[in-house]
């Protein structure tokens, strides 16, 4: 009983193995091996700057002409030479891009409405988003300060509620 047991096994597990071989030859996908390279150039912070939903899809895109070989924003100029080197592309050095909201909230944000609520960042963020019309900015209630009262420099007065 047991060794037919045993050999019931043996077979099913050669017969899985035979179909999972045969399959995997049948339905194996070649991929260009410049996006395992262009992946591998990239930082690998997975982080979306790029737009994309990881390095490996902007490797992809990279190599299939969808985003161009500085996409990275991350990685900065020696990731973008890296990948162009692997399309055998050129890149350009370019300033780097500095995001800044020029929306600081606080006294100099325009209302949206009055608030009177609780005097909390995240209580009045609740309500349609703050009551500054920029949405963006601080909000002027102190919030963080009282959180985080190891930063001392970072006063009140002089950083956050201008
Ligand atoms: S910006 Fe660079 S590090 Fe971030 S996901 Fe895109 S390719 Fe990866």
């Amino acid at each position: 009983m047991i060794t037919s047991s045993a050999l019931l096994l043996l077979g099913l597990g050669f017969s899985a193995a035979v179909i999972l071989s045969v399959a995997s030859r049948l339905l194996y996908i070649e991929e260009d091996p410049r996006i395992r390279d262009v992946e591998m150039a990239l930082p690998g912070a997975n982080c979306g700057g790029c737009g994309l939903p990881g390095c490996a899809a902007a490797a992809k895109a990279i190599v299939e002409g969808k985003a161009p070989a500085d996409v990275c924003i991350a990685g900065g100029m020696d990731t973008n030479r890296m990948v162009a080197e692997v399309m055998g592309l050129k890149v350009e050095y370019k300033e780097p891009q500095i995001a800044m909201v020029r929306c600081i909230g606080g006294k100099r944000a325009d209302q949206l409405y009055i608030y009177e609520g609780a005097q909390d960042c995240r209580a009045q963020a609740r309500l349609y988003e703050g009551s500054k019309q920029c949405t963006l900015g601080c909000l002027g209630l102190g919030s963080c300060v009282k959180r985080y009262a190891l930063l001392k420099p970072f006063t009140w007065d002089r950083t956050i509620y201008r």
